[in-house]
């Protein structure tokens, strides 16, 4: 969401900037009309001129979704692979699992291939005579979560939870599970460590039952699958249902179009500057795009794959790792891609300048409770 700034206050409320201002005056905050407003100061003003402010309906999930697709794009879906997260209580596995999952997959693919990390890992997988892939998140699956929840974004399809058959739901997996259904994100149960003696997936069915997970043979639809990742057991059926969760769910976009996405990692490494990982959404992601991510922008560099293979085009649902930024963004942020480097430019400068106004803006109010509270 963006600031008001007391300009666009004006206009909204129809109303001469003077009002505003003087209003804020009263308040004790001086300002000047291009200036951003917190939007609760914005909404205070309103409110005292006479304007009922309505806060607009929290979004879901599947809603925020759509907003990746215009109109435009309607015409022109393509299925897309499904993004996947693996959460779940620490020690219960997700290491591992994704572990295994990767090295199965790799193996059979590109022999040599070095993997590198960047958040995320592509995985090649034969499903009704298709080769077909699944994209999986190698954030901590809370933390992409509650980062990007907090920001309105989703970018995971479906959550892989993972309970320890022989330990049962912990205090992380019951807060996996409402992550996932705050962000209506269907959840998979891989019941792991099934190769343990002392593991019982019944009593764990049990347990998740008592949270609302009720698994298919106990009469409910929540797809649970006994998995040893240690063992590389059972993985291959775990694929499988992912994929045909994938289907149900009608996962597409639109591959003709300049992309868009979400930042999933960032770091500035000292050899090739600002490096993000990012997750395309829609569209197609190229090297020498113009891009836009959160208040940073550039001109496309490279791209690397999870391989650390070089990718000169990435399609929706791929994560790509790219150089070329002039600063370093923030997981969670959005990116656009616009068709001059000067549009990219003059967006992300203005949401800097955003940025910067309302960081003033917070350091003056902090100051002010200061001096009040001296007095
Ligand atoms: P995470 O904290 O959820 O990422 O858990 P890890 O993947 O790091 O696993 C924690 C411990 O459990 C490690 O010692 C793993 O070797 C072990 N582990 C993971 N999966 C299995 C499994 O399927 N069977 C057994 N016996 N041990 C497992
Ligand atoms: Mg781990």
């Amino acid at each position: 969401s963006h600031n008001l700034t007391v300009r666009e206050l004006a206009d909204l409320l129809n109303t001469p900037e003077t009002d505003i201002i003087k209003s804020l005056f009263f308040k004790g905050i001086a300002v000047n009309i291009t200036q951003s407003l917190e939007l609760e100061t914005a909404r205070a003003v309103a409110e005292e001129l006479g304007v009922k402010v309505e806060t607009p309906e929290i979004k879901s999930a599947a809603a925020k979704e759509t907003e990746m697709l215009d109109a435009a794009d309607l015409d022109n879906l393509q299925t897309r692979p499904p993004v996947v997260t693996i959460m779940g209580h620490v020690d219960h596995g997700k290491t591992t699992l994704l572990d295994s999952i990767r090295q199965s997959k790799v193996a059979q693919g590109e022999a040599g291939g070095i993997t590198q990390h960047i958040g995320a890992y592509h995985v090649d997988i034969e499903h009704n005579g298709n080769q077909q892939q699944i994209v999986f998140l190698d954030t901590p699956g809370h933390e992409a979560f509650t980062a990007m929840r907090a920001r309105g974004t989703r970018v995971t399809d479906i959550a892989i939870l993972v309970v320890a058959a022989d330990d049962g739901v912990q205090p992380q997996t019951r807060e996996a599970i409402s992550h996932a259904k705050a962000a209506e994100v269907p959840i998979i149960v891989a019941i792991n460590k099934i190769d343990k003696p002392e593991s019982n997936p019944e009593r764990i069915k049990q347990e998740l039952t008592e949270l609302g997970l009720v698994a298919e043979d106990w009469g409910g639809d929540t797809i649970m699958v006994p998995v040893s990742a240690l063992k590389g057991e059972n993985l291959d059926n775990l694929l499988e249902m992912i994929l045909l969760v994938a289907e149900i769910e009608e996962l597409s976009a639109n591959p003709d179009r300049l992309a868009k996405g979400t930042v999933i990692e960032s770091n500035l490494d000292r050899a090739r500057g600002p490096v993000a990982t990012l997750l395309v959404q829609n569209g197609t992601l190229r090297v020498g795009d113009n891009i836009v991510a959160g208040s940073v922008f550039g001109k496309i560099r490279a791209m690397v794959g999870d391989r650390g293979n070089k990718v000169e085009a990435a399609t929706p649902s791929f994560a790509v790792e790219v150089l070329g930024l002039n600063d370093v963004p923030e997981a969670g942020d959005e990116f656009d891609v616009y068709p001059t480097e000067k549009e990219a430019r003059v967006v992300a400068e203005a949401r800097a300048e955003q940025q910067r106004d309302s960081r003033l803006q917070q350091a003056m109010s902090s100051r002010r409770i200061t001096l009040s509270s001296l007095s």
